[in-house]
């Protein structure tokens, strides 16, 4: 990853500072975003522990097995290393190297193998989401991340430029799927993380797993992608119809999702609530008659995840800051007949205002 070893660094020294603030002996991450974040370093989970050991003193090192020492060392060279050999039990290392008083925190997403068997060997602590501390960093993204934002949105929005070239009916969703997955790559993604195709009464599903299902003329169709590059994510939804006689009911819900999104839009700004921004957007939709129908939170944070905070969603007070990136997606969906959700990634800029990342046309794509 291209970034300055001098960030991981300074993310590091921030990282301890957020434990001396909360009394916490240390941070122990095992494999993903929250390791890459402060270390530079992204690898597979696997049984074998690999765990970054920050300290309230300001110490970090990285345990992790022999084997993907040279990996681990090319990725981040900067970081002290313990390796540990087939034979040897990593969790007691790990526990030498927490040298504080007080309690640890774990990344969020660490699997239970582990957690159990470091609850063992540092009996006695508190133990913690590590996200108590890292949200507050990894919210705030910096220029680096920004820049890596636009740049992996922009290349989702071309993907979706050319998939509008082809012909959608006579495919199937899971044929649209796959060529989504080769324009995401050759516009610049490094992995294609998921592409939804959701034809006809299938969009009335938001998380549909896209199908065999054959599209026809008259179908509405909800495209949501998204993949990384350089590690961090994009994700953009669209709403397609396949022919230009358009159901007055259709184009009448994909008149609100899209009013709604600029309601979420105007709202999103330095200082409001997150939960503000889901009103905000919630409101266009319930004053419409069709409130019932939107039936998920209006966004969620997004960078090296594809979901992470903050989250629009009611009762989160949390304000928002500058730096702060997230998708506005409202939806309305009708049982069995059709789905329209729109979806943008937005970035809260130095002025305040929420800057769109993404840049294709709002309006309802008419395909052949
Ligand atoms: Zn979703
Ligand atoms: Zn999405
Ligand atoms: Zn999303």
């Amino acid at each position: 990853m291209p970034a300055e070893r001098l960030t991981y660094q300074s993310r590091r020294e921030q990282a301890s500072e957020a434990l001396r603030a909360r009394g916490l002996a240390a941070l122990l991450l095992s494999p993903g975003s929250d390791l890459a974040y402060l270390a530079g370093y992204r690898v597979f989970a696997s049984e074998r522990l690999t765990c970054l050991v920050i300290g309230a003193d300001g110490d970090a090192t990285l345990v992790v097995p022999e084997l993907e020492s040279p990996r681990a060392n090319a990725a981040a060279p900067d970081l002290a290393q313990r390796t540990w050999g087939e034979t040897d039990d990593p969790y007691a290392l790990v526990a030498q190297l927490v040298t504080s008083k007080g309690g640890v925190a774990v990344a969020d997403q660490m699997w239970a193998l582990f957690v159990l068997r470091l609850q063992a060997a540092l009996a006695g602590r508190g133990f913690q989401l590590a996200s108590l501390l890292t949200r507050g960093l990894r919210m705030r993204k910096d220029k680096y991340e920004r820049d890596a934002l636009r740049a992996v949105s922009a290349a989702a929005d071309r993907a979706f430029a050319r998939v509008l070239e082809h012909e959608f009916s006579g495919r199937t969703e899971r044929e649209v799927a796959a060529e989504l997955a080769t324009l995401l790559r050759a516009e610049g993604h490094d992995e294609v993380t998921f592409t939804i195709v959701a034809s006809g009464p299938n969009g009335a599903s938001p998380h549909h797993e896209t199908g065999e299902r054959r599209i026809a003329t008259g179908d509405t169709i909800v495209l949501d992608f998204g993949g990384t590059r350089d590690w961090y994510c994009s994700d953009i939804t669209r709403t397609l119809h396949v022919g230009p006689d358009v159901e007055d009911e259709v184009r009448q819900v994909h008149d609100i999702v899209r009013r709604s999104q600029e309601a979420g839009y105007a709202a999103a700004r330095t200082g409001a609530t997150a939960a503000s921004v889901d009103a905000a957007s919630r409101r266009v939709i319930d004053d419409a008659g069709y409130g019932e129908r939107f039936i998920h939170r209006t966004g969620h944070g997004i960078g090296l995840d594809g979901h992470e905070h903050p989250y629009l969603v009611r009762g989160n007070e949390e304000r928002l800051e500058p730096g702060m990136a997230f998708s506005i997606e409202p939806g309305i969906y009708i049982p069995s007949r059709f789905g329209v959700r729109i979806e943008d990634i937005a970035i809260l800029g130095d002025d305040g205002l929420a800057e769109p990342l993404n840049r294709a046309d709002h309006a309802l794509a008419i395909v052949r």
